[in-house]
């Protein structure tokens, strides 16, 4: 059942979300060649507990970060590992959520390494302006269909793919709740969309196929062909003013 925010928890959402954004952003700035995956868990970690907040991922169905941070061709749910070392020309999606006075926020940006490769940029930017085209049909009245749709299409401008077996997600009390949010869809199809509804919306892009498969660990996505993924998300709340991205911090 689709949870709708009245306005009370609407501004405590955007509370858990700021928490949520500047975890991201402390920890992009964070990325250089030579750093761990675990290093940058534990600047989100650190700011997420210091803002009295909880991270959303640790724990959840057992993941051991804080944060789920994934390099070049793993596409979303990578583990945090000290052993796990950023190099020049590598991409890092880090991919954060904050439980805040009963709700949550969710959010992910994929930031470079040093000098990437064009093609990394590209993918990069498709993940970016797809979620924008996406945002842009996010508004009550239009339907989920429409957004999948929208996100689609940018992406296959760029002559990429969007990952279909993971999509995106209702939020709020619960980190995943409904509906789901598909990056494809049919305009004109879909769940109806109305104010009060808060949906994280989160296209992951691949350079090549679309499919993916689970590394042994249980957690890490990957793309099948070994080729780059990008990924982008924001929790956005649809209200009669537009929509508000409340992990959007600068
Ligand atoms: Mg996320
Ligand atoms: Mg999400």
């Amino acid at each position: 059942m689709i949870q709708i925010k009245n306005s009370a928890q609407i501004a405590l959402m955007r509370e858990a979300g700021r928490i949520t954004g500047e975890a991201i952003v402390l920890a992009g700035e964070a990325v250089k060649e030579g750093v761990s995956t675990k290093h940058l868990d534990d600047i989100i970690h650190d700011h997420i507990t210091k803002c009295g907040a909880r991270p959303s991922f640790l724990g959840y169905g057992g993941f051991p970060g804080s944060a789920c941070i994934s390099v070049n061709d793993e596409v979303i749910h990578g583990i945090p590992s000290k052993n796990k070392i950023l190099k020049e020309g590598d991409i890092v999606k880090i991919d954060v959520g904050a439980f805040y006075k009963g709700f949550h926020g969710d959010s992910c940006n994929t930031f470079a390494v040093g000098n990437v490769s064009d093609e990394a940029k590209r993918l990069i930017e498709a993940a970016k302006t797809s979620f924008e085209a996406g945002i842009k049909m996010a508004m009550p009245g239009n339907r989920l269909g429409d957004v999948g749709f929208a996100i689609e299409s940018v992406v296959r401008k760029y002559g990429f793919s969007v990952v279909r077996q993971y999509v995106g997600h209702g939020i709020g009390k619960d980190l995943h709740e409904d509906p789901n949010v598909p990056n494809y869809g049919t305009p004109g199809h879909g769940v109806k969309l109305c104010k009060g509804m808060a949906l994280a919306i989160e296209p992951m892009v691949n350079a090549g196929t679309h499919e993916v498969y689970v590394l042994p660990d249980g957690w890490t996505v990957k793309t099948k062909d070994g080729k780059l993924s990008a990924h982008y998300e924001h929790t956005n709340i649809l209200t009669d003013d537009g929509v508000i991205s409340t992990t959007k911090v600068n």
